[in-house]
């Protein structure tokens, strides 16, 4: 195909802060995206919109009709054939700039694989949905000496915040550890597209910004944006934690695999997870899967069935996805359903 080189990015190059400097510095840049949903489809257009040189997107899911509400790059299509995520969004973003190479990496970031799929990055862009990846990302990153962006949202709200190595506060100077109890899911509490969009949008911003300008151009603010109150708030950075076991003691317990929930085949067509470390109210799950799937509670454990599965989820964490022997699939529901 040929077109006008030249104008294609005029645009954006001619913003001063930007400028071709820029332009060319975008151009060169190797971006992940980790996660590849609401965030990340917007995040992963907008950059290949902007010039990326290259975008590897990584994600472990298909597209389903659920997802059509608010992830931009997939259509009906996609569902019907149940395409995954990432093979989906690289066939449309390939339309949009044929010049950027866009890798799709259907795979479950571990703190096995992770080396390899981040190979040869210079920045990572959130578009996960749970903390678990999260804290393998930061521990990675600033191992590494690696910005990027953490991104979320759930109803109507989100938030987004750019980490720099040795510059900024990491997440675990924010949250030293994942947020206890079972936290709010898009599956559980619903999400509106305004703000997963908004939100992809910011973080893609500070992603032009980092890439254009290096890490001395990003402000590190913790943006949030609710677009049901319509509320926007940008607190002053977050500080650094003096005694942060992350990016001062340089201790990666995520990387190294040590808080990674262990996963097991149990039987056929089964999967466990045992999450050891973050007890499960059962109560408070079996109301919060009420209206989305047949569930049953006792005091031992609650079983949900979502066709075509079964999850049951007991008081210490543990689960057992029936249906699948997937551990990517079972984690996928897990983070879903009961919250990482
Ligand atoms: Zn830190």
């Amino acid at each position: 195909m040929t077109y006008p080189t030249e104008s294609r990015y005029s645009r954006q190059s001619r913003f001063a802060p930007l400028g071709l400097d820029g332009q060319r510095r975008i151009g060169a840049a190797s971006v992940a995206i980790v996660g590849c949903g609401a965030l990340g489809t917007v995040q992963a257009e907008i950059l290949v919109r902007a010039g990326v040189g290259r975008l590897r997107i990584i994600d472990r899911d298909f597209v389903e009709w659920s997802n059509l509400q608010r992830q931009f790059l997939f259509e009906e299509s996609d569902a019907a054939e149940g395409l995954p995520k990432a093979v989906a969004a690289a066939r449309r973003l390939s339309r949009v700039n044929s010049e950027v190479a866009v890798e799709p990496l259907v795979a479950d970031l571990t703190p096995a694989n992770i080396d390899d799929l981040f190979e040869g990055v210079g920045l990572i862009v959130d578009g996960t949905d749970n903390f678990e990846a999260r804290f393998l990302i930061n521990d990675y990153a600033v191992s590494s000496g690696i910005p990027w962006i953490y991104a979320a949202a759930v109803g109507s709200y989100g938030l987004k915040l750019a980490i720099v190595p040795r510059r900024t506060a990491c997440l675990r100077c924010v949250y030293p550890e994942p947020p206890s109890g079972i936290q709010p899911t898009c599956e559980t509490e619903g999400v509106l597209a305004p703000v997963t969009a908004a939100i992809a949008a910011l973080a893609a911003g500070d992603a032009l910004k980092l890439l254009a300008l290096g890490p001395e151009g990003v402000a590190a603010r913790l943006t949030t944006v609710d677009v049901w109150t319509g509320e926007v708030r940008q607190t002053s950075p977050p500080a650094r934690d003096p005694d942060c076991p992350c990016c001062v003691q340089r201790d990666f317990v995520h990387l190294t695999g040590q808080r990674r929930a262990p996963i097991s085949l149990c039987g056929r067509n089964a999967v466990q997870i045992h999450e050891r470390f973050r007890p499960v109210d059962l109560a408070d799950l079996a109301r919060r899967l009420g209206p989305l799937a047949t569930v049953r509670a006792n005091d031992f454990a609650v079983r949900a069935s979502i066709d075509p599965y079964e999850l049951t989820v007991f008081p210490d964490g543990r689960a057992i996805i029936k249906g699948t022997t997937d551990p990517a699939i079972a984690r996928s529901l897990y983070a879903r359903y009961v919250g990482m």
